[in-house]
Parts: structure tokens; sequence; C-alpha cells
């Protein structure tokens, strides 16, 4: 059977009613959820199960994260309309979307130029202006970026790199899973305050690897 291309109107509430029920509560970041079609962003095979509570694989040997972790992580980054937030890890680009509907710019690095011109196409025809999809290394990011009100890290890594930081305004927040790739991983939320970094640990989450450069294969 060939799945529908659109979900029913009661697996949409059944979702949204779902996440709230795993304590998601900003009504902000519920409606981004419910807002942006999930299906534009999974393999089309997939896309009958666009609604479960499950990562689902993408190209490249990538996923797309489980939705109650994408609202749980966009919750804890508490952004605001006036920020402008990193992403390490474009992946499919469902992330950047949904964090796009509640600040003024995303910037978005993907590792795979194949994930990268894929989220940018899914992205446009959903109309998200405000995300820049750029093939590049979230170990490695151009100066010319400058710093963020926020970043968001959806590959694990072993540590935050003290260069990552940096890249923090004052006040900023990072959230990131954290711990070795084949292990269990912690979500960590570190904030940028007057006399230093405060980490928070908030949840056990698996996410693929965060690899140093740009890949070679597409
Ligand atoms: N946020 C994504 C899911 C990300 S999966 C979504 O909403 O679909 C993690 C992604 O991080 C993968 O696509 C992987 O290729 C990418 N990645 C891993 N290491 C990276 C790095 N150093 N720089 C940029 N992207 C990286």
């Amino acid at each position: 059977m060939i799945a529908p291309a659109q979900p029913s109107p009661h697996e949409k509430m059944k979702f949204q009613l779902g996440l709230r029920q795993r304590g998601i509560s900003d009504q902000a970041v519920l409606k981004a959820m419910g807002d942006v079609p999930r299906e534009m962003f999974v393999a089309s095979l997939d896309r009958g199960h666009a609604y479960r509570d499950t990562p689902l694989g993408i190209a490249c040997g990538q996923t797309i994260s489980q939705p109650f972790v994408v609202a749980y992580m966009t919750e804890q980054l508490e952004v605001q309309p006036t920020h402008r937030v990193l992403e390490i890890g474009t992946g499919s680009g469902y992330q950047a979307a949904i964090v796009s509907r509640l600040c003024r710019d995303v910037v978005s690095l993907e590792r795979y130029r194949t994930l990268a011109d894929r989220a940018r196409l899914a992205l446009a025809e959903l109309g998200c202006p405000n995300v820049e999809v750029i093939l590049g290394d979230g170990f490695d990011i151009p100066p010319t970026l400058g710093t963020f009100d926020r970043i968001i890290v959806t590959a694990a890594m072993e540590e935050v790199p003290p260069a990552l930081l940096e890249r923090l305004e004052p006040g900023g927040v990072l959230i990131a899973p954290v711990g070795p790739h084949d292990g269990r991983q912690t979500l960590v939320r570190i904030v940028r305050g007057a006399d230093g970094f405060t980490r928070e640990e908030l949840l056990a989450v698996r996410f693929v690897p965060a690899l140093h450069g740009v890949a070679r294969e597409l």
C-alpha cells in the first residue's frame, strides 16, 4: 500500500497530544511542531511513518531525530524572536525548520553535500527564508559567521569544543548531545553567564556521531 502524502487530522492531533503528554508545554514550540510537515523531511517510503515518535533513516546513513527530542531541545533552547541561531548537523532540515519559526535567523552546517542540498530544497519548498544551510564542518566554523545567541548541536560530540563555546554571545545557550559515539550520551545545556559557563545535564539520548571535516563522499 502506498502511504498517503498527508497525515489525517486525527494523526496530527495525536502527534501534538503525545508531545504534551511527554511534557512539552511551550505553546510556540507546540505550534511549530504542529505547523511544520515532518513528511516533507523524511524519505518518501517513510512518509506514512512521519508522525510516529521515532527517529527515521535519511540519506548518507544519517537520521532525522525523534519528534519529542526535537521539541524538547527546541524548548530547552529558549529561543526568542530576535535570536540568531546556529545548528550543527542539518540532516533533513527538520530541526532547522522548527527553530526557524521561533527566531530571526538560523545558520545550519552539514558535512554531507547531498543532505545540505536536499535540506535546502525542502526548506525552500516549505518556505523557510530565514534558514541558511551551509556545507561545512561544525568543528571548524568559518570566522565570518560570527557569534550566535543560541547553538543547537544535533550530532553527538565527545566533548563540547571550547572554540564552539566561544561562538556564544553573552547570555547565550548551547544544547548538545555529549558522550561516546557508540554509547550513552547526555543532552547538555551550557549557558554563557557573566562569570563563565554553567553546565546542566538534561536527558539520556542517542545521536549519530559528529565527525570532523566535510564528508569526502557525497
Ligand atoms: N538535525 C537533523 C538531524 C541530524 S542527524 C534533522 O533535523 O534532521 C546529524 C547530522 O549531523 C548528520 O546529517 C551528520 O552528517 C551531521 N554532522 C555530523 N558531524 C558534523 C559536523 N562536524 N559538521 C556538520 N554536520 C555534521
